[in-house]
């Protein structure tokens, strides 16, 4: 997803939940899993290039990270790690086919994007799951606004470019894509919060507990 998406992502879905100070740096964690240094070898940030296996691993890594920071009374690799943690949950709607296969059970009338399902247990162990590989240098091309048209007559239809859903531009899936990462980065809180004590919860959203 694009850079400001992930950030109104980010928001909308933690707001409620965190203090400012925690928000922003989970919000900077989260962004620079996009710079050039966490694009290239780095497939398992985004979901990219068919690394389902190596991406659930990462987020699950960043998890056992947030506990155990926590538990040594630390904070600040526990904001980084989730914010790492959702980056690649957001990148997941987006750069898989996990909405066309969700879509593809209601062919006649979809729900609303807001109605859409993040954690379809079979959809996300189908062996279906599929994800855009990067062909060189036509992927590359298409980030050069006035070379994309050009770039997406070249790619193969599993190319990231032609399956992405980074922005509004890419249709009406987008939307359900960012509903889903909004969802599916409050189902990460909630979960944190499952697995928290409390006094390991209060101090990861950095409020007081009334
Ligand atoms: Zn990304």
């Amino acid at each position: 997803m694009l850079v400001p998406i992930h950030e109104e992502i980010t928001r909308e879905a933690l707001s409620p939940h965190f203090s400012p100070r925690a928000l922003e740096i989970i919000i900077a964690a989260n962004l620079k899993q996009d710079t050039w240094r966490g694009q290239i070898g780095h497939d398992e940030f985004h979901y990219d290039n068919n690394a389902i296996d190596k991406s659930n691993r990462y987020i699950n890594e960043q998890r056992g990270y947030v506990l155990a920071t926590l538990m040594t009374r630390g904070i600040l690799s526990a904001w980084i790690a989730f914010g790492r943690l959702i980056h690649t949950t957001q990148d997941f709607y987006a750069h898989t086919n996990y909405i066309s296969m969700w879509l593809s059970q209601h062919e006649d009338t979809p729900p609303p994007p807001p109605e859409i399902d993040p954690v379809q247990k079979d959809i996300l162990h189908s062996p279906g799951l599929r994800s855009g590989k990067i062909y060189l240098p036509m992927d590359a091309l298409y980030f050069v606004p006035f070379l994309r048209e050009f770039s997406l007559t070249l790619l193969p239809r599993d190319s990231h470019g032609h399956m992405n859903l980074d922005s509004p531009q890419q249709g009406p899936n987008f939307a359900y894509a960012r509903a889903a990462a909004v969802k599916r980065t409050q189902y990460e809180f909630e979960l944190l919060q499952k697995l928290l004590i409390p006094e390991m919860f209060s101090r990861f959203v950095d409020k007081q507990t009334s």
